[in-house]
């Protein structure tokens, strides 16, 4: 198991982490730009289309609204901060 050869590339790139039948992580590397390996919806063509609305119920996690939430959290952060500056 002491072998010479240079796996740290493979060994650090992306895993998987989809639950498997025995419930543990995957641990399979990922395909590039996914999160999943191929096994596990990665592979090339799944997956729906960007922008694709088909799941869509109330809008809380589209792209959007994530950022908005992200940002009102930075204002409400940074006002508390100055708050406890001011005191
Ligand atoms: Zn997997």
């Amino acid at each position: 198991m002491n072998h010479k050869r240079n796996t740290d590339p493979m060994i650090n790139s992306a895993r998987c982490g989809a639950k498997t039948r025995t419930g543990t992580p995957c641990k399979s590397p990922a395909v590039h730009g996914k999160n999943r390996c191929r096994m596990h919806g990665g592979a090339e063509g799944s997956g729906a289309p960007k922008g694709n609305k088909n799941a869509l119920k109330n809008g809380l996690y589209t792209k959007e609204s994530i950022e908005e939430r992200k940002q009102l959290n930075k204002m409400i952060k940074d006002y508390k901060k100055a708050l406890e500056e001011l005191e």
